[in-house]
């Protein structure tokens, strides 16, 4: 239908004959001269109509077939690729008409998300939305790429399936040919991944949906992509981090031609807790929290020596040029720290001498120390919090991440990567249960065992995650591949051998026969190409996302059903 692309046209093709096709993007009309803006995927070029009156008639979005002449534009528009031509047209075919449209698919849209989804055909025409689908493209062609040099095979896995232990709500399928029984959509392939490298796949990857019933957070969706691998014979996490930089690296020069600089720093969790209050660290910048908890053990702020008596910490976050923050700022500080649990905050300022609420509280010197400790200079602030380690580690870290944002300390353009080691392998639920940090399946460390059934909490995880700007990109571990300790660490999460056998006999049984050590790794694929394209919500690099209620506005699903489908299913609704 067309012989060339409106955004190819340039100055080398002047009085080329050409043909083209594309989406009216705008029109200019001067009674017997119309100007109109032809898009196609590759870019825009401006068409010129003389004495061609049905040319009038165009509107926004329609769809036409031109056929002309490049000619050389008397005003060229530089702000365009190809603004210095423009085609002669002769011949105008209408292929569909626009009905009105309900909004502009232009690059600053004004309509609501909603209505763009709902209309989602339109606002992927936008450039914008054009270029983050293409990106996501490229970075699955340079993953697929990468791994496939490095001895990686993709290998599908079921989507009807078995419920995976990834600590979300299942959602479910139920079976028309065994009523009463479900399949549930898979919230990962782990355990396939697992028995896969128990069957010789060695190097196994896949880009695959997962599936997560969950309270949707701005960036989760119900469905979303995993770039999820796992191979055989690993042991040390090391070698999977010097592959998987080089897939970093191999992806950020490919999608946006950036050289990253690996090998990245590992961050024991603990170490993370302790300086940067997360276990995604945000290494852009610095703001490192110091603990100051032996330098006010014995300094005579009853506040603080009870915290310490009772188990807690005292640590200060220091503000490069906070010194500046007035009563005012500074109480809102105090209320976003009483919100994240704490009982209150405490600062010091810098200026010519020290200013503090504690000085009247502590001899001489321990505010000086504590400020020499953070490294405070003339201008700066800290703030100093106390209490149980967890608390003020999160509160601190909220504050560090609010502080950074608000006063302008996040520097453009760098990609702070890091991985995060030696996380517990258990923690404990809102009701006090032991749970798995990552899933059931991660190798406590060597070392550990021990501890095992008598500290679990104490018990190390060879589990890591990847942490790109403060956002965890990927998530995995060395897992564990004998089924007796398998079993053992069911039995610490409450699964005992009956329920181990009902739920997930067929993957203890893949460990009976000569199951490799093996370990892996899944990356949020959504969020990655999110940060690559610049984007803040991964809805903008999902061509067909859901909104926050988990519906999709353009096919209306979720939506009721025949009632003849669910007597097939033998289910009733009862919404009672
Ligand atoms: N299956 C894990 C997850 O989805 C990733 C892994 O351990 O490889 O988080």
């Amino acid at each position: 239908m067309r012989r060339e692309r409106c955004g190819e046209l340039g100055l080398g093709a002047v009085g080329k004959r050409v043909t083209l096709a594309g989406w009216v993007q705008a029109v200019r009309d001067f009674g017997s001269l119309t100007f109109v803006d032809l898009r196609d995927s590759s870019g825009l070029v401006q068409l010129v109509f003389r004495g061609m009156p049905e040319a009038r008639e165009l509107g926004r979005e329609d769809v036409i077939r031109v056929s002309g002449t490049v000619v050389r534009r008397e005003n060229p528009n530089p702000h365009l690729p190809t603004g210095e031509v423009e085609v002669a047209v002769e011949h105008l075919e209408i292929l569909a008409k626009s009905k009105p449209l309900p909004f502009l698919p232009d690059e600053d849209v004004k309509a609501s998300e909603e209505t763009r989804l709902r209309y989602r055909f339109l606002d992927l025409r936008r450039p914008r939305m054009q270029r983050n689908l293409r990106l996501r493209h490229k970075v699955c062609l340079a993953i697929r790429q990468y791994l496939d040099a490095q001895g990686f095979i993709e290998v599908e896995t079921p989507m009807l399936t078995r419920s995976t232990p990834e600590g979300a709500r299942d959602f479910l399928v139920p079976s028309r040919l065994e009523p009463g029984k479900f399949y549930a959509l898979p919230q990962s392939p782990q355990l396939f991944k697992q028995i896969l490298v128990c069957s010789g796949v060695e190097r196994y990857f896949q880009i695959v949906r997962c599936f997560r019933d969950e309270d949707l957070r701005a960036d989760r969706q119900p469905e979303f992509t995993q770039l999820d691998l796992e191979m055989a014979f690993l042991e040390d996490p090391e070698e999977l981090f010097s592959l998987l930089e080089g897939l970093v690296a191999h992806v950020f020069r490919e999608t946006l031609g950036i050289a990253i600089e690996t090998p990245f720093p590992r961050i024991p969790y603990a170490e993370a807790m302790a300086r940067y209050g997360s276990d995604k660290p945000d290494l852009r910048f610095g703001l490192e929290i110091v603990d100051l908890s032996e330098l006010f053990a014995h300094a005579g702020f009853q506040v603080f020596e009870s915290a310490l008596r009772e188990g807690g910490v005292v640590r200060g976050l220091p503000v490069p040029g906070g010194a500046e923050l007035s009563r005012g700022e500074l109480g809102k500080l105090e209320e976003a720290a009483r919100k994240a649990g704490l009982g209150g905050l405490l600062w010091v300022k810098v200026g010519e001498g020290l200013q503090s609420p504690l000085s009247k509280h502590v001899p001489g010197g321990v505010l000086e120390k504590a400020a020499a400790q953070a490294g405070l200079g003339k201008g700066d602030l800290l703030l100093l919090a106390a209490g149980p380690q967890k608390t003020v580690a999160q509160a601190l870290g909220e504050l560090r991440l609010r502080l950074a944002r608000e006063r302008g300390l996040i520097p453009k353009g760098r990609w702070a990567f890091a991985w995060i080691v030696d996380f517990p392998l258990f923690k404990l639920s809102e009701e006090g249960r032991v749970e798995s940090e990552h899933h059931p399946f991660t190798s406590p460390r060597d070392e550990d065992l021990p501890f095992l059934e008598t500290d679990p909490l104490r018990v190390r995880a060879k589990c890591y995650d990847l942490v790109l700007n403060g956002v965890e990109l990927a998530s995995g571990s060395i897992r564990i591949h004998r089924r007796e300790l398998q079993e053992r660490v069911f039995k610490i999460l409450g699964i005992g051998p009956e329920e181990a056998e009902r739920r997930f006999g067929f993957f203890l049984r893949a460990l009976e026969y000569g199951a490799p050590p093996h370990g892996g790794i899944a990356f949020g694929l959504d969020r990655w190409v999110m940060m690559l394209a610049g984007e803040n919500s991964i809805r903008e690099v999902i061509a067909f996302p859901k909104t926050a209620t988990g519906a999709c506005p353009l096919t209306g699903a979720p939506a009721e059903v025949d009632e003849s489908q669910l007597r097939e299913l033998h289910i009733k609704v009862d919404l009672e």
